[in-house]
């Protein structure tokens, strides 16, 4: 097999690592596959994914890669991997790579070589942008420390909220050895891209589960990103048959993700829209002010607190109200400040206007 088709054998094979929210596939050269618009450090790059080997003896139930399972098989030497990136980045196809592998047999074996052509890169073709490297569980520590070095971003996926959710999903992994234990140690290297991690949405665990783990990772491990991945049947797989993960309740997990990180909203709040560990389908914040608002809220007397708890008012929009030297008397100024006016409307009161009933929205 020459490198191109080994770069579309494994491109194809890596597409199942979540490299964002919003990340999609771009075809270049005649359709050269593995190449994604994706965000990284908060610009949009894009990204050659890839693994290094989609050789695995892991049984995960929902991976085309696993042991068992007839994918067509390639695997990078170090320098072929190396090489071809360098080539993609000269000819400005891609400004980045993220690297991931199957594990053929010891783990320690399969990152020795990724970090092989991780320094070949960085070394030899002088690169110096962004490189999301993922460690595989069970990897060693002095490995960990060494791809810390290298790479911009390190990641290991979590894919469940707890143990026994991950039990049902394979009998390879341990969640608190091979994964906990992993973010743990790079939660203590400095990384400029930080430590992501991704958690398959399925109907295994409620929305609860899944919140309450990833709120424990960001206050304990310090990640950067939690990405949520609706679980897709894959064909050829044991779970081939099984229904997808619904990108609604993916969308609705992001929502509140970005509450809790960029609003400073507490897990313990959503309790009160949830029924049966379940977000409901509308917008988190707006089920949560339309379950707590009593009546609407003074913007000119609000603090910055109360302020972001009004929908269609953001961070940036409730500092300016707060800092703002002028009383607000008119909807207009509101929408001036980049406020939602439509949105915000039953929730506030301006210039003593009420527009609507909060049980009228
Ligand atoms: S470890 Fe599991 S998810 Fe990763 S490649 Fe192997 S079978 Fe797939």
């Amino acid at each position: 097999m020459n490198v191109l088709e080994k770069a579309n054998v494994l491109g194809y094979a890596g597409r199942y690592d979540s490299c964002g929210p919003k990340a999609c596939e771009v075809e270049v050269n005649g359709g050269l596959g593995g190449i994604y618009y994706a965000k990284a450090e908060h610009k949009t790059c894009r990204l050659f994914k890839t693994l290094m080997d989609n050789n695995c003896a892991f049984d995960c139930k929902y991976c085309p890669n696993a042991h068992g399972c007839s994918t067509k098989k390639a695997s990078y030497k170090p320098e072929e991997l190396a090489g071809l990136f360098d080539y993609l980045h000269k000819q400005l196809k891609v400004d980045g790579l993220f690297l991931s592998s199957g594990i053929a047999g010891d783990p320690d074996k399969i990152t020795e070589r990724m970090i092989e052509a991780v320094s070949l890169l960085r070394g030899k073709y002088g690169f110096n942008g962004y490189v999301h490297f993922k460690v595989l569980p069970g990897t060693s520590y002095e490995l960990i420390k060494q791809a810390s070095e290298l790479a911009t971003r390190l990641s290991i996926n979590i894919e469940a909220p707890n143990k026994a959710v991950l039990n049902e999903l394979t009998s390879c992994k341990d969640y608190k050895i091979d994964i906990l234990r992993r973010q743990a140690w790079i939660s203590r290297f400095d990384l400029a891209g930080g430590q992501t991690t991704q958690m398959i949405i399925n109907d295994l665990a409620t929305d609860k589960d899944i919140l309450r783990m990833v709120d424990w990772e960001y206050r304990n491990l310090n990640l950067s990103r939690v990405y949520f991945a609706a679980f897709r049947p894959v064909k050829g797989t044991p779970l081939e048959n099984a229904e997808p993960g619904s990108l609604v309740r993916q969308n609705r997990l992001y929502n509140v993700d970005f509450l809790l990180r960029a609003y400073g909203y507490k897990i313990k709040e959503f309790d009160l829209v949830m029924g049966a560990g379940m977000l409901p389908r509308q917008d988190p914040k707006l089920a949560l002010a339309q379950a707590t608002f009593e009546s609407p809220l003074d913007i000119n007397e609000a603090s910055f607190d109360e302020l972001i708890r009004v929908p269609g008012v953001g961070p940036k929009t409730a500092r300016k109200i707060v800092e703002s030297k002028v009383k607000i008397t008119k909807y207009e100024q509101l929408h001036e400040l980049g406020g939602w006016v439509k949105r915000a409307k039953p929730f506030i009161e301006v210039g003593g206007k009420r527009q609507a009933m909060l049980d009228e929205f």
